[in-house]
């Protein structure tokens, strides 16, 4: 099993990331799926079963960040409780 450290290189953009079970990660970042130049969405993926999920910034609204705190506690809270359970190999990359 490959031990990850924190020396481990992030991909860009992610803000946080988490060690699952089986040894891959799931890596939160902010995304843009619209035309604006603005990201609107907090996103979890993981790299062992492909697994995402997207929480939007439109659906916490009422905030002062325009929903960007409570979508990334989401997202944070779903790639918690992914990582304790998933057990799906990171894809060899060579
Ligand atoms: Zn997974």
């Amino acid at each position: 099993m490959t031990t990850q450290t924190a020396a481990t290189t992030w991909p860009e953009g992610a803000i946080g990331r988490y060690l699952t079970v089986g040894g891959a990660t799931v890596d939160i970042t902010h995304d843009n799926p619209g035309p604006d130049a603005e990201p609107s969405l907090s996103t979890a993926f993981c790299t062992g079963c492909g697994k995402h999920m997207d929480h939007y910034w439109a659906t916490y609204v009422g905030r002062y960040d325009n929903g960007r705190t409570g979508a990334e506690w989401a997202a944070r809270e779903w790639a918690q409780t992914h990582a304790g359970h998933c057990r799906a190999l990171p894809k060899p990359t060579a």
